[in-house]
């Protein structure tokens, strides 16, 4: 089958279409560009192809609440504060950041995030979403929805089931992008300005939160361009129930009392506790703490699991088991009770089997305030870039919040220089290039389908860039990436026009699982979600740097970046209170 060629031509082109890409489209186009917004799906849909993590509806605009000082968490309407000031609200929500990004948070953009969060709070809630203090309220969609409103009040050009796979460079500058579309019709984007907001890497692991549209293609662009991409070993993991991935609000089911039981039906956790160290404290560690994170003693039930898993005692589903009969288990968290009664699942009667699923990544292309790139005329936003509160952990609730702000400002600014810089005829040869990598699928004629060598690849890194990482380990996922880029994919079977997309996402795929394995093998150290079962410690002396990646001549480099050695100077307010990933110890 060949593929045809259509071009288009905007200012600003806009990569992805869930919140922070619709924000920027908005704002690009308010600016005065002319904007195009290119959606791997159907805009504004839900749970599918096109709707990202925003369309998965269960975000809590936790940002615009600020922080809980007695959970951490950022949930509570400033409004039940008393005598705090809101600027010392801010303030505390700043430095928690800091304090969880552990020295890998830009301390720039988690300023611009917490003061921007106000405004755009009153904005969102003018254009309709309402934000109170409700724990339970899901924001995802409504802000969804009131952006699609927005956006139909433009002349926004929405271009729905297009997968961008590669950006066009030309004289140093991001001029545009190509891609594929459904129907495996491969299209020229000539732009001013690409901003790309394509969600981040979740989808290299199997076992994630994300509709199968977010696999790491903007960050394998932003490489492929150019661009600077950092902290790219670092993470979240949750804790889902099997068999259906759906929902992390069964990470609030650890609770004191709970047991571990692998496939056998053997407890396993206190077998893997240090001296001194209890399951019972694991547990209450662990109860209002989402991710796993090595800041405190609730990595050990994560790590417990993963060892079970990889040693070949797991349930029945690839999990373990989470045996919460015990009659002396409360299931205190109304996210836990709602979760379970709507499934009508009683946690009292039998055991759940769970695993850790991937969250989301912190790392992407490095932006400055404006959400600027360093490659001239790309931006990124959102989930995709390295952005605002992300740094070796991150605070809950802030993600919504961080699209809003970053959205807003990388649309405004790509308009600016989009129309400040004229765009000049594009030599043929920079789209020929561009539309290379597309091309070469022409000549695939094996009988290997994408998808299932997508799906070998995403086997690979669940079990070695998961919770527990190691040197041998991201060997071992090299030596994978190196096979199928050297072996399977020349016997691709290119049958069917899904299956143009799904090799690009499989090639992308590569390059994201090469820079990720290649950062958390030269991180000797554990921090955050990082962990190292070969280097189990935090080392600050050597490693309060971010890990830098960009592409050269010969391939990946990689460098450090001292973002915020300093950090804990600026934590001034939260002395002798540690947070570890959200939740105060
Ligand atoms: C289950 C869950 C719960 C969460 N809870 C919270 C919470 O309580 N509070 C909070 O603040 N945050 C939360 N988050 C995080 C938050 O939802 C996300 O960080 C945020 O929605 C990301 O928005 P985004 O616009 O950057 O990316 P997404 O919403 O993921 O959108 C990505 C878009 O890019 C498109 N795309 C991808 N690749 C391409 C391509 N190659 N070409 C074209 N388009 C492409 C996709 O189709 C999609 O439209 C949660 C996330 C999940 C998954």
């Amino acid at each position: 089958m060949a593929a045809s060629l259509n071009t288009v031509e905007t200012d600003v082109l806009v990569v992805g279409g869930g919140g922070a890409g619709t924000r920027a489209a908005l704002e690009s186009a308010r600016a005065g560009a002319k904007t195009v917004l290119a959606v791997k799906g159907r805009f504004n849909s839900v749970g599918v192809h096109g709707a990202g993590a925003t369309g998965v509806g269960l975000s809590e605009a936790g940002a615009f609440f600020y922080f809980d000082p007695k959970t951490g968490y950022p949930l509570i309407d400033p409004d039940e504060w008393g005598p705090i000031s809101l600027e010392e609200i801010l303030e505390l929500d700043y430095q928690v950041i800091i304090q969880v990004g552990q020295g890998m948070a830009d301390p720039k953009l988690a300023r611009v995030m917490v003061q921007e969060a106000v405004p755009q709070r009153q904005q969102i809630e003018e254009w309709g979403v309402q934000i109170h203090g409700d724990r339970l309220r899901h924001h995802g969609l409504p802000l969804m929805a009131a952006l699609g409103r927005q956006i139909q009040q433009t002349d926004v050009d929405v271009r729905e089931e297009v997968a961008i796979t590669d950006l066009l460079t030309h004289d140093g500058k991001c001029v545009g992008a190509v891609g594929v579309d459904f129907q495996g019709n491969a299209i020229v984007f000539k732009a001013g300005a690409v901003v790309l907001c394509t969600g981040g890497d979740a989808g290299l692991y199997r076992h994630n939160f994300h509709p199968p549209d977010v696999n790491g293609d903007g960050h394998a662009m932003a490489y492929q361009a150019g661009a600077t991409l950092m902290n790219m070993e670092f993470g979240q993991f949750f804790i889902s129930p099997l068999p259906a991935v759906t929902h992390p609000s069964a990470v609030w089911l650890f609770q004191p009392g709970a047991r571990l039981k692998n496939g056998q039906g053997d407890e396993f956790l206190p077998g893997y506790l240090p001296s001194g160290i209890t399951s019972e404290q694991v547990f209450a560690a662990r109860t209002y703490q989402p991710m796993f994170t090595t800041a405190n003693v609730s990595k050990y039930a994560d790590i417990a699991m993963m060892k079970e898993t990889l040693a070949g005692r797991a349930g029945p589903n690839g999990g373990v088991l989470l045996d919460l009969t015990d009659p002396s288990v409360v299931t205190r968290s109304i996210y836990a009770e709602g979760w379970l009664a709507k499934r009508g699942i009683d946690a009292a009667e039998r055991p759940l089997e769970i695993v850790p699923a991937r969250h989301c990544s912190h790392g992407g292309p490095r932006i400055d305030e404006h959400g600027r790139t360093d490659v001239p005329g790309l931006y990124a936003g959102g989930g995709e870039s390295a952005s605002g509160p992300q740094g070796a952990d991150r605070m809950g609730g802030h993600m919504l919040g961080s699209g809003q702000v970053f959205g807003t400002r990388a649309g405004r600014d790509a308009a600016r220089f989009a129309t400040e810089n004229a765009r000049d005829d594009l030599p043929a040869d920079v789209v020929e290039q561009g539309l290379e990598r597309i091309r070469s699928l022409e000549a695939l004629r094996g009988q290997v389908r994408p998808r299932d060598v997508k799906r070998e690849l995403r086997r690979q890194v669940s079990e070695d860039l998961n919770v527990i990482r190691s040197e041998a380990a991201c060997d071992r996922v090299l030596q994978t990436v190196a096979r199928i880029r050297d072996e399977t994919f020349p016997r691709l079977a290119i049958q069917e026009p899904m299956d143009r997309m799904e090799a690009m996402e499989l090639l992308n795929m590569l390059t994201v699982t090469e820079m990720v394995s290649k950062t958390v093998a030269m991180r000797t150290e554990s921090r955050g979600g990082h962990y190292r079962e070969d280097y189990p410690e935090q080392d600050d002396a050597q490693w309060l740097k971010s890990i830098t990646i960009r592409k050269e001549r010969d391939g990946m480099e990689l460098g450090t970046l001292a973002l915020d050695p300093e950090w804990k100077d600026r934590t001034d307010l939260l002395k002798g209170v540690s947070f570890a990933g959200g939740r105060q110890e």
